[in-house]
């Protein structure tokens, strides 16, 4: 707090020191005749503007920011080219497919500044803009920090999934103590295709998408697959929480513990996981701790594997060493520490001592 006092203190007789035109200053000529946006989601944002002044401008900037968790406000400018002019009109798409998308529900600001040839600046008031996906007619449903968005299926579909969402909070506050610090919201698409008409590369296996820099996941779910549906809203709402709880500028979590912790929480391994894991045991091809700390393999079976292995992991730690020990885990990562010291730190031992103890749980 005292730092930031500082801080603002230090920009303050900064700016009171620069020489010349103050950095914001409306000038009788120089106007902003209309500024638009539209959002083209998933794929774009289109900002226009157009400005005149009475002598030529020479120069106009974008500027946005997007609403998410981050360590430090990012703010991204773009330059426009046109030719200078007392009258220009000015166009510019932000094209997610170069960047990466926003889940639907996020939120970003934007203002435009415009320059002229004799140095006057205008600044236009920040713009807040809704990223919605406006293809459905949502619904939504709230309780406490969750909010439910749905659009297909009735009201009392809705609250058997926010019931759902609700009781997976409480279960892994249970094991791992870690619970949400900020609202979350929850999009329930009516089918996979809707789902990956939302995401900008969508690969065709994804059933659900956790957007944990936004608070946001995203799952295509049928009242007729309802089952599958929980298990794969309760996994991808555990991202959620662990990314809140660990949120950190340092270092993330080894996938192991990501993909393990929520896997742990759908509830107990369905066959495909287990029949995997007891042939890989049987035949002697585990992966070991280390490796599973990186991204997954992208063929299906080794990352099937890898998922068993990471749910076994959880269960074998959480049945060893409870809950306080699993939030200590978290609380550790998140102040940005390495894999092995961490382990080591809780536990006492790192991933090739966490590997061995858990072969001879799981060959005992
Ligand atoms: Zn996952």
């Amino acid at each position: 707090m005292i730092k930031r006092a500082v801080l603002l203190i230090l920009v303050a007789i900064l700016f009171l020191a620069l020489p010349g035109p103050a950095a914001v200053r409306a000038v009788d000529g120089l106007q902003v005749l209309e500024s638009r946006v539209e959002v083209d989601f998933p794929m774009k944002v289109n900002f226009s503007l157009s400005a005149t002044g009475d002598t030529d401008i020479t120069d106009i900037r974008l500027h946005y920011t997007v609403d998410q968790m981050s360590h430090a406000e990012v703010i991204s400018e773009v330059s426009l080219k046109f030719k200078p002019a007392i009258l220009v009109e000015v166009e510019w798409s932000w094209d997610m497919r170069k960047t990466g998308g926003m889940p639907p529900g996020s939120r970003m600001s934007y203002w435009w500044t415009v320059e002229d040839a004799r140095g006057e600046r205008i600044e236009t008031e920040p713009t807040v803009v809704q990223v919605d996906d406006v293809h459905y007619p949502w619904r939504s449903l709230s309780e406490g920090l969750l909010t439910l968005y749905w659009y297909n299926g009735d009201e009392s579909f809705a609250r058997e999934l926010m019931d759902t969402a609700q009781q997976a909070l409480v279960r892994m506050a249970s094991y791992t103590g870690a619970e949400l610090e900020n609202p979350a919201e929850i999009y329930i698409y009516a089918k996979s295709e809707d789902l990956l008409g939302a995401m900008i590369f969508p690969q065709e296996w994804t059933g659900g998408v956790a957007y944990t820099r936004f608070s946001t996941i995203a799952i295509g779910i049928s009242p007729d697959s309802l089952d599958w549906g929980k298990r794969a809203m309760t996994h991808e709402l555990t991202h959620l929480v662990i990314h809140q709880v660990v949120f950190n500028p340092y270092n993330d979590l080894p996938t192991w513990l990501d993909e393990g912790l929520a896997m742990y929480a759908e509830g107990s391994l369905e066959p495909v996981f287990v029949n995997l894991l007891v042939q890989a045991i049987n035949e002697d091809r585990l992966i070991t701790v280390r490796s599973l700390s990186s991204p997954f393999s992208a063929y299906a079976e080794e990352s099937i594997l890898a998922y068993a292995q990471s749910y076994s992991l959880l269960d074998f730690i959480i049945n060893n060493y409870g809950q306080s020990q699993m939030l200590e885990l978290l609380n550790t990562f998140r102040e940005g520490s390495g894999y092995d010291e961490a382990l080591q730190k809780i536990y006492g031992f790192d991933m090739d001592g966490l590997n061995g103890l858990w072969l001879s749980y799981i060959t005992r």
